[in-house]
């Protein structure tokens, strides 16, 4: 019998949940849910100068705003101490770890009189039993640490899916240090109990992590433990090929809600991230579960771009409930303050952007002249109100006090004052454009005018005109 698919992703809470970090939860999610398995949340809590409730709360924020729920947790290791410690005492019973009273000065002589010799530099074995080997006396007063008894010789190798075969020498490996002094256990370890207590068939994880790996498997087969599938994941580069850094998008995925893309988008631009099916480009959560297996993650480093992204939340921004849009514009707004209490109706004058903006945050730019009173730039001003244009602006206005209010209408009636003034449609249009909404660009005047209604428009015309 083939064993349940679990999963997990185990952040250490020192920030918030960048983009890399929400990748990597992104597939090992999504492989518990295309095997119909379970998905584990881990917090690695332990390095406590680091951690902080902040970030464990940006974790969680995170996590639930990518729609990533975990099916058991979130578990926190500075939870788990005692049973760290009880499998420690365990370890020592069994042989499989010992205590070292080596100092770190000790210690340190023993590394330069290893480089004096052209060596290389590592714990020389001295407390580590061995059959017929006698040990030093414990010297008084020092606290030992736990070693981890590593193999001295043979190979560790596993076939990583995502990077194929790994070995590595177990001679190139120390005996780990797994317990400090004051009997606290170290990173490499908690993962390994954590791993095999529940009961971990696949760890995902970012290929800093690769070293890592043989001291945890060959702890693993110390205790017993089936040892996991292990799958590391390149790391994500910048759009120049350089180590992602904050410029480059290496922010909280909260940073992305706050900048106006919408979860399908992010999520559907992690999944492309490193993994591909086909030709594939633009696909539901749904589709990627469905789709996604480890096989087709590649090996090489991905690439942030930001031009990609844009477009995809292009496309789901073109697709979205107007309802929904309308609530995130409305939120928006109100947070900068404006009241749309007294303006045309939000969702019409979303359907006149929803087509034409990459983000949120332009559509709430776009739709808030509608609800402000709008006082074009002293430059736009003087460029556009000519006299000419005044004097068009002027007529215009009359004009509209008066016609049915509807597009074809309205059209007609720039269309006259063009004739009138003998001006091109651009010198009144644009004009009009920059007295209405202050700026030279929006979508089809005659849609605009309808949407603004006819009271704002004779209102804000006879500012100008
Ligand atoms: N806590 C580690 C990190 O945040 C992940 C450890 C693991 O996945 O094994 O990098």
């Amino acid at each position: 019998m083939t064993r349940r698919i679990r999963t997990r992703f185990a952040p250490s809470p020192t920030g918030f949940l960048h983009i890399g970090g929400a990748r990597t939860a992104l597939f090992s999610w999504a492989y518990a849910r295309h095997h119909g398995g379970d998905f584990i949340l881990r917090i690695e809590d332990t390095d406590v100068a680091r951690s902080t409730p902040e970030a464990v709360q940006a974790i969680l924020d995170g996590m639930n705003w990518l729609g990533l729920e975990w099916d058991e947790g979130p578990f926190y290791q500075m939870q788990r101490m005692d049973r760290y410690k009880q499998v420690i005492g365990q370890m020592l019973e069994a042989g499989t770890a010992y205590y070292c009273y080596t100092t770190p000065e000790e210690l340190e002589a023993i590394r330069e009189a290893q480089r004096d010799r052209g060596d290389k530099p590592r714990y020389d074995g001295r407390w580590r039993p061995e059959a017929g080997k006698v040990l030093p006396t414990p010297p008084e007063g020092v606290k030992p640490v736990v070693r981890f008894k590593n193999p001295t010789s043979g190979k560790v190798a596993w076939k990583d899916v995502v990077k194929g075969d790994i070995e590595f020498d177990n001679a190139e490996l120390d005996d780990l240090i797994i317990a400090r002094p004051d009997g606290t256990p170290t990173y490499n370890f908690c993962v390994v109990v954590d791993d095999w207590d529940m009961g971990i068939t696949h760890v995902i994880r970012g290929d800093d992590h690769v070293n890592n790996t043989p001291r945890q498997i060959n702890i693993l087969r110390a205790l017993g433990a089936e040892v996991p599938e292990y799958g590391h994941l390149s790391m994500i580069l910048g759009s120049d090929g350089q180590k992602l850094s904050k410029r480059h998008g290496a922010v909280s995925v909260m940073q992305y809600d706050d900048d106006g893309y919408l979860v399908e988008a992010v999520i559907n631009y992690l999944a492309r991230l490193g993994w591909s099916h086909g030709d594939d480009e633009i696909f539901s959560r749904e589709q990627f579960v469905e789709w996604f297996d480890l096989d087709r993650i590649t090996p090489s480093a991905a690439q942030f771009n930001f031009e990609k992204l844009d477009w995809l939340n292009a496309h789901y921004i073109k697709q979205a409930d107007p309802a929904r849009l309308a609530a995130d514009a409305s939120r928006r707004l109100t947070q900068r303050g404006v009241s749309l209490a007294d303006g045309p109706a939000l969702e019409a004058v979303i359907a006149l952007y929803h087509e034409r903006v990459n983000t949120l945050v332009q559509l709430a730019d776009s739709v808030e002249p509608y609800y402000i009173d709008v006082t074009p730039s002293e430059e736009l001003a003087a460029q556009h109100f000519t006299d000419a244009a005044k004097a068009a602006l002027a007529s215009l206005r009359a004009r509209l006090a008066e016609v049915a209010w509807d597009k074809a209408t309205l059209s007609a009636a720039i269309k006259e004052t063009c004739t009138e003034h003998a001006l091109k449609m651009p010198q009144v249009a644009i004009p009009l454009r920059v007295a209405l909404l202050g700026v030279t660009q929006t979508p089809a005047i005659d849609a605009v005018l309808e949407v603004i209604g006819r009271d704002r428009v004779i209102a804000r015309l006879g500012r100008i005109a």
